[in-house]
């Protein structure tokens, strides 16, 4: 097998990859508003009850009528895992890992389709939704090989007389739960890093973005995974989220969104439930409040650049998104009027025109932002934007909150969206202290010139993903491994060297001989 490298991403100032992308609209458009069904033991399955997902940009624009999963169906989907699981948990790791790798291949041919199908259901940039397209390719490729890595186990001490083996085993049935921000690269991260493992999978995509979650179980059935290993079941939370979760057959839960949710599926697998012989794993990835530090002796131009590109990509609806810029004193206006001048040229608008910044994703969101933004206002100084317009689609403009107490709301809460704090630090130190003053420890970055201050943020600065001169967000699958601290999560890191076991029980064998 070759190494593993990351999949490039797409250069669109060429005219051929620009036309590319427009095929992959025309594509999407040929199957926009269709009835969308489950899948459980790869048997389509469509319900009366149907949720709609639409186009932020314009809400007219239904991208598909979903099919929701009753509890019923959900029961059956569970049987179905669990009795596949005693026939997937035997197959060869190598076998599971090439279906991944065939995927991968897959997406990769269908690589403009699936972005524009992000541009249109999760309102992604083009570069933004390449990015998620491509990420999605990279755990996929990186996923294979750490498993045919791992497939032996691990060496153990021998004595004389004696056979001593280790290795690692699948779970059982996992719920898989994923975000509608990244509505691909995530949602098929966290699906396949289960299946590869020899586990069983029951997929609950985000509402919001479930057409996209159903074009990839589609294509890994294409790639060779058998029916029953993923089972697609989109649903409403209330219905059949806690239901799942509770199940006594589940035997993990990996779960990417916000804090909110996370704690209550972290609360609740905690229960034994009759039945139930196993403690439930969860694997939880959370929120986060990331702050870009920028130093007195730092590269200016680069700190402005990067706290506009990690605050106001893709809405700054990414857990990673910089939310709060802490600056040293004696640059802070200098960085403050710059970042302003950089953002205020930022385009707005529907993706299909390639702008820079697309809508937000529903009216909950818009409403929740612009209710912040009004916070801000009373709590801060409002330097740029402010203002948003939901006549269509959900769009917020760039906007910027100078002089904020590092304990204000705006600085402490997930906003989820195009909203940046700054506030002032005397020094250095107090710079670091402010920057680990939330409940989260997502990601965070420091623009620095000075050695010292870089080695003291690399042991002070409290956050699991953490950037030197370079923005916040963009961390690539196998080179920065993802994952937060304190409320972010609980210190898994997708896309490292040890997510893989996450989903897995070590054996030990011993025998004499
Ligand atoms: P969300 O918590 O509202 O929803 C996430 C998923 O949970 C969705 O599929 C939703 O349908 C499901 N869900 C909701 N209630 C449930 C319940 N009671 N039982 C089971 N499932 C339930 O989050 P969101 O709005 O989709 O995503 C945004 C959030 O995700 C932000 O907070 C962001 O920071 C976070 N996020 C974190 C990471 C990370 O890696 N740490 C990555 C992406 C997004």
């Amino acid at each position: 097998m070759i190494p593993y490298k990351h999949e490039p991403l797409t250069d669109f100032t060429k005219e051929e990859n620009r036309k590319a992308y427009e095929q992959g609209f025309e594509i999407v458009k040929e199957y926009l508003g269709q009835d969308v069904p489950l899948i459980i033991n790869g048997e389509r399955i469509m319900t009366e009850d149907k949720m709609v997902s639409f186009n932020p940009s314009d809400r007219e624009e239904i991208i598909g009528n979903v099919s929701k999963c009753s509890r019923e169906l959900a029961e059956k989907a569970m049987d179905v895992a669990d009795e596949t699981f005693k026939t997937w948990k035997k197959v060869k790791p190598e076998v599971r890992a090439d279906i991944l790798l065939r995927a991968a291949a897959i997406v990769r041919r269908r690589k403009f389709e699936f972005a524009a199908l992000l541009s249109k259901e999760a309102g992604k940039p083009w570069p933004e939704a390449d990015a998620d397209v491509a990420e999605g390719i990279d755990f996929l490729e990186y996923y294979a090989r750490q498993m045919v890595a791992m497939k032996d186990g691990v060496p153990l001490n021998q004595r004389p007389g004696e056979s001593n083996r280790f290795g690692y085993i699948p779970l059982g049935v996992g719920i898989v739960i994923s975000p509608w921000n990244f509505a691909f690269a995530i949602m098929a991260g966290t699906a396949v890093a289960a299946a590869v493992t020899g586990n069983t999978v029951l997929l609950k995509p985000a509402s919001s973005t479930a057409v996209v979650a159903y074009k990839f179980v589609e294509l890994m059935e294409e790639a060779g995974l058998p029916a029953g290993v993923i089972n697609f079941v989109p649903g409403s939370s209330s219905e059949i989220g806690d239901y799942l979760v509770d199940h006594p057959r589940t035997r993990f839960v990996s779960f990417t969104g916000s804090r909110k949710v996370g704690t209550r599926i972290f609360e609740r697998a905690a229960k034994v439930q009759e039945g139930q012989i196993w403690l439930k794993r969860v694997i939880a990835e959370m929120g986060g409040k990331d702050t870009i530090v920028v130093d007195s002796d730092a590269d200016l131009e680069l700190a402005a650049q990067s706290i506009v590109k990690s605050a106001f990509g893709f809405s700054g609806q990414k857990c990673s998104a910089c939310s709060r810029a802490v600056i040293v004193e004696d640059v802070y206006d200098q960085v403050l009027e710059r970042v302003a001048e950089l953002s205020k040229d930022l385009t707005v608008g529907d993706p299909v025109e390639d702008k820079f910044m697309g809508p937000v994703i529903d009216k909950n969101s818009f409403d929740k932002i612009m209710e912040y933004i009004e916070i801000g206002k009373e709590e801060g100084r409002l330097v740029l934007g402010g203002t948003g317009d939901d006549s269509k689609g959900y769009f917020v403009n760039p906007t910027i909150i100078a002089d904020l107490d590092p304990k204000s709301r705006i600085m402490q809460e997930e906003i989820f969206g195009p909203v940046v704090g700054f506030t002032k630090a005397k020094d250095f130190d107090e710079a670091i202290e402010i920057a680990n003053n939330t409940d989260y420890g997502l990601t965070g970055a420091v623009i620095s010139n000075n050695r010292f201050h870089i080695e003291q943020a690399r042991e002070d600065f409290h956050v699991g993903n953490l950037y030197i001169n370079r923005g916040c967000t963009a961390a690539v699958v196998g080179y920065q491994p993802f994952g937060g601290f304190n409320m972010s999560g609980t210190d898994s890191k997708a896309g490292g060297p040890d997510y893989l076991q996450l989903h897995m029980q070590a054996k030990s064998v011993s025998e004499v001989f």
